[in-house]
């Protein structure tokens, strides 16, 4: 092995998506937008199409089309940016459906498939996409007898249980879409977890699936394997990498493994976590460079050939945490300098 390794469990990708559908009396579908958060949006969305994921979501039109080439005809896949100028081809071809954002963005759908399916998307108070209330009530009549395949939102704060804008947001969403025919969601992972009056017809996670929080409960999905270049002994008083920020305080053995910052392990990791061979937790030491992480494996009793950086003892949230960001971050960032392989 001279490359690092991204391997991901899809195994326990399909047990955290049946995990989170047991805690519904909803369909539930499953955003793979960003590449399946970096994790391969072919082999994920291939797996959770065999599990009954019946709706995918996406971006952006480009990642649509590689969702539909890996789960065939059949399964809905929406595409959060809705219709923008030039998507009109790819979401033809690829029989993707847009949410619509705006009134301009309807009336482009209109003019160019106008009987493909689409649905709407609502500012229910996040103001990121969306129609907002005034907008929405303009455009519903129209929207409506034309049977959208789904009116949702979506919430800026269900991370957090008691935030207030979860009950605001809910609220909002209720008084602009009570009373319609087409089916409703505002739940992604975190909307899923604050309990049934956020479920509506169908929920659609993303993080949770893939091993994140705030699905607390979820089983890792992905392991990080990292090849050692180069085991060094260290005098005391010797230090590590750039800045000469570690210093050896006792006669030490130093691995050098290859991955950094371009792959995703940010910089901003300051220390705080570990390398793993096996079960032996082998602390992270000196600044993390663009291709090179050096490890301090003194207390290990022979020297590794590879160590391991990402798995169920530290896991995505962990290194987000020491990063000072989010694991939605840290999988996404995981760059296609990895070779990857997927267990079923
Ligand atoms: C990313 C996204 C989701 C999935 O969110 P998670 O927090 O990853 O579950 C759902 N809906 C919309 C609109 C999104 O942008």
């Amino acid at each position: 092995m001279s490359t690092a390794r991204l391997t991901i469990n899809l195994q326990a990708l399909a047990r955290n998506w049946r995990a989170l559908d047991a805690k519904t009396e909803v369909e539930t579908g499953a955003v793979v937008k960003a590449d399946a958060y970096g994790l391969g949006a072919g082999p994920v969305s291939d797996t959770l199409a065999e599990e009954g994921v019946r709706k995918f979501f996406v971006a952006a039109a480009e990642e649509g089309a590689a969702v539909r080439k890996a789960v065939g005809p059949g399964p809905m896949i929406f595409v959060f940016s809705g219709h923008m100028e030039g998507d009109t081809v790819l979401l033809r071809a690829n029989d993707l459906t847009p949410l619509i954002n705006s009134g301009e963005q309807y009336q482009r759908h209109m003019e160019a498939l106008p009987d493909h399916p689409f649905g709407i998307q609502l500012d229910s108070g996040m103001n990121r996409l969306g129609l907002e209330p005034a907008d929405w009530a303009e455009l519903r009549p129209r929207a409506e007898a034309l049977n959208p395949a789904v009116v949702m939102s979506h919430l800026a704060c269900s991370d957090e249980p008691d935030h207030p804008m979860n009950r605001h947001q809910l609220k909002t969403f209720r008084e602009m879409t009570d009373g319609i025919a087409a089916p409703r969601s505002l739940a992604a992972t975190g909307g899923l977890l604050l309990g049934p009056e956020f479920h509506f017809d169908f929920c659609r996670p993303g993080i949770g699936l893939y091993g994140g929080l705030p699905f607390a409960d979820a089983k890792p999905v992905v392991t990080v394997d990292l090849p050692v270049i180069q085991v060094r002994r260290l005098a005391v008083g010797e230090t590590v990498g750039y800045g000469n920020s570690w210093v050896a305080r006792r006669p030490s053995r130093i691995a050098t493994v290859a991955a950094g910052y371009a792959d995703g392990l940010h910089r901003a990791i300051g220390g705080g976590i570990d390398a793993f061979a096996g079960n032996q937790p082998c602390p992270v030491v000196g600044r993390i460079s663009m291709d090179l992480i050096t490890v301090d494996v003194t207390d290990l009793p022979k020297d590794p050939e590879r160590l391991r950086i990402l798995n169920g003892h530290q896991t995505v949230d962990d290194l987000a945490e020491a990063a000072g960001t989010i694991g939605y971050e840290i999988l996404t960032s995981m760059g296609n300098r990895y070779s990857r392989g997927y267990v079923e």
